[in-house]
């Protein structure tokens, strides 16, 4: 067998619905020091196979309906409580500890992040928008990133207890964007964060596979999935 540090990384997405073939062929495009083997996970087989996962955007609702009824809910829970997830739009909704706004029946989610996150926060009117977003941490930090947000959740709380790893904002929306529902003069208000990280996890609101820019796909094998390999090796 090929020692640790030699071995393909293998990241899954999770495919129940969603956009899961746009970040499969994200990923399939970059140039990343490690092979990556990239791997659509329906079942808990598959999962078991991951080194770490992409739950994409899509219907959340429906995503951990579909979950549920493959048997892949608590696996899930336990594959998150230990490996990198990365949660786009729908996939931040599952990814965070607390939904509001949630469909009748409510919403199940794997939580991950200390975060309470609002479905469709933006409201009927700002449904979809693109946002010029400046992100510390990726390639080329001066070009901003586009972000393409679709019925996208806004994050309202983010509450780390004392034993939680602390939350690291990795960009905000630019001043003046938020609809005045949610604007407020505190500059440390969570509703302008749209990407942050805690632990192991990246959650992004906005849909960084819609776009030909690769360096959120980038990011998220570099801060959050290579270290855990290197850690393991
Ligand atoms: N509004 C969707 C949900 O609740 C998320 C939208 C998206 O992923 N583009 O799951």
């Amino acid at each position: 067998m090929a020692p640790d540090d030699l071995r393909e990384v293998t990241i899954g997405i999770l495919a129940m619905q969603g956009a899961f073939i746009e970040h499969e062929k994200a990923l399939q495009r970059l140039r990343s020091p490690r092979k990556i083997d990239v791997l659509q996970v329906r079942t808990r087989e598959e999962l078991a196979r991951c080194d770490a996962l992409i739950i994409p955007g899509g219907e959340s609702t429906t995503i951990a309906l579909l979950a549920r009824l493959e048997g892949i809910l608590d696996p899930l829970r336990d594959f998150r409580s230990h490996k990198p997830v990365w949660g786009t739009c729908a996939g931040a909704i599952l990814l965070s500890e607390r939904v509001e706004n949630t469909k009748r029946g409510g919403q199940e989610v794997l939580g991950g992040v200390s975060a309470t996150i609002a479905r469709n926060g933006w409201g009927s009117q700002v449904e979809s928008f693109e946002a010029n977003l400046e992100v510390e941490g990726l390639r080329d930090p001066q070009e901003p990133f586009i972000g393409v947000f679709i019925r996208a959740p806004v994050l309202l709380e983010l509450h780390p207890s004392h034993d939680d790893p602390p939350v690291q904002v990795v960009a905000r929306l630019p001043p003046g964007l938020l609809p005045p529902s949610l604007a407020s003069d505190n500059p440390d208000d969570a509703k302008a964060i749209v990407a942050l990280r805690q632990g192991l996890h990246l959650l992004t609101t906005f849909h960084p596979e819609l776009t030909p820019d690769d360096r959120f796909h980038e990011y998220f094998v570099r801060e959050c999935v290579l270290p855990t390999i290197a850690a393991k090796a």
